[in-house]
């Protein structure tokens, strides 16, 4: 998986989170499961225009993604998702 932040590849840290071999940022084991899931949150996602000015990348393929959407693979991240990786893992560095 990649960073949503800065598309380095993840690695796994020791108490099971995944961590931005870029900086070092963790990433929580509950998020690693989202980011797993992606397909399947597609249908609940609402309109995120709030958050839209949030520049993230795709964490299964590291495409930029265009409005949470992931123009590569189609992953798309719903505002909740969205809302947890800025306000509870973020990217230090
Ligand atoms: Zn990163
Ligand atoms: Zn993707």
């Amino acid at each position: 998986m990649f960073c949503p932040y800065c598309a380095a590849p993840m690695v796994p840290a020791p108490h099971g989170e995944l961590r931005c071999s870029a900086t070092g940022a963790l990433f929580s084991r509950h998020l690693q499961g989202r980011f797993a899931n992606l397909a399947s949150e597609a249908g609940l996602s609402e309109s995120a225009n709030e958050i839209l000015s949030a520049r993230l990348h795709c964490p299964q393929c590291g495409t930029e993604m265009d409005k949470m959407r992931c123009v590569d693979c189609g992953a798309r991240l719903t505002k909740n998702l969205v809302r947890e990786i800025i306000e509870l893992n973020p990217h230090v560095g």
